[in-house]
């Protein structure tokens, strides 16, 4: 019988889209290289500039609040 292999996923990092810095997981994502909140987009929940309206990933229109 075969073992399921238990495979690790990778964890999920989330880097700056201004320095590619790697940023803590908070409810608020911050970079402290650049000093600017990072915005999730809600399609594809890539990191956004925060001066972004267009997802650069997918594309999809950021709505600032
Ligand atoms: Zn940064
Ligand atoms: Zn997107």
């Amino acid at each position: 019988m075969a073992k399921p292999t238990v495979k690790k996923t990778a964890k999920k990092e989330i880097h700056c889209p201004y320095c590619d810095e790697e940023i803590m997981k908070a409810e608020f994502p911050y970079c402290q290289s650049c000093g600017v909140t990072i915005f999730y987009c809600p399609k594809c929940r890539q990191p956004v500039a925060r001066d972004k309206r267009i997802c650069p990933h997918c594309g999809a229109e950021i709505k600032g609040e």
